[in-house]
């Protein structure tokens, strides 16, 4: 099993089932002075302004760091994570959040190790000890190129970059889970023996029951994250059996995913 499945998970309203910077702007009082921004600059550039905002009322990283801790991770989600990692699989999140806000989310959930890589927005505190979050892409001096994606992150080239390295791995398959328009692109990279699991009725949804044929993997849709749990462990079985057949072996109970029940802490 080992090496064979490659799991790429969108972060907000995906792997978590809210969106991170909108839970900091609204648990953290940030919603008006937020609302009266939000057309005046790109994203990545309003949440870091928020992290000014914060830092102007006395309020250090680790005030944002329990107010993250707070936001819901679904159980299931957690168990197949770590059920995905036990069996092999890797496990990467590529996300235009930013990097202080998963790996806390993560860590606090004890998750943090199951991943290989994070690429999202990079984020630091500085010396004052505030927050700064900075694009991933800088689109003035070096633009992406992509007319799907927004200007701080093309998804599909990140992952395009993951299959290019991974390519001496033989037979790797993609599972890319996803719910936004900025989804879409990578979704596009995918090939026959790959998977997209798209969350029903959001918009990376729409982009693709817009026009199927565009999609070569195989589209498994989801609500919840019991469902995004149960797809996902069902899929690394499928993948696991597909490789026994191919290598004439046959799956035993200790390869699977669909073994036992996770009872980690
Ligand atoms: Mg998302
Ligand atoms: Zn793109």
């Amino acid at each position: 099993m080992a090496d064979t499945a490659a799991v790429v998970f969108d972060f907000d309203r995906t792997l978590i089932d809210g969106d991170s910077d909108n839970w900091v702007v609204t648990e953290m009082g940030l919603t008006q002075l937020f609302r009266e921004l939000y057309s005046t600059m790109p994203w990545t550039s309003l949440m870091n302004r928020m992290m000014v905002e914060l830092h102007t009322q006395g309020k250090a990283a680790e005030d944002i760091e329990e107010c993250l801790k707070r936001m819901p991770l679904h159980p299931r989600v957690i168990e197949s994570i770590r059920a995905a990692h036990r069996n092999g699989c890797d496990l990467r999140i590529i996300s235009d959040a930013n990097r202080f806000f998963i790996e806390t989310i993560l860590k606090h959930h004890g998750l943090l190790d199951c991943f290989t890589e994070i690429v999202t927005n990079p984020a630091f505190v500085d010396a004052e000890g505030r927050l700064n979050i900075v694009p991933f892409h800088d689109s003035a001096d070096s633009p992406h190129g992509c007319s799907l994606c927004p200007p701080n992150m093309c998804k599909g080239l990140v992952l395009k970059r993951i299959q290019a390295a991974d390519s001496e791995i033989r037979n790797r398959r993609y599972i890319y889970l996803g719910d936004g328009k900025g989804d879409y692109c990578p979704c596009l990279k995918l090939g026959t023996r790959d998977f997209v699991v798209p969350r029903k009725s959001f918009p990376l949804w729409k982009l693709i029951f817009n026009d199927q044929t565009l999609i070569k993997a195989v589209i498994h849709e989801w609500s919840d994250g019991e469902e995004l749990a149960a797809i996902l462990l069902d899929i690394i079985d499928r993948i696991l059996m597909d490789e026994n057949t191919r290598t004439g072996l046959t799956a035993s109970p200790d390869d699977g995913c669909k073994t036992t029940p996770v009872s980690n802490p």
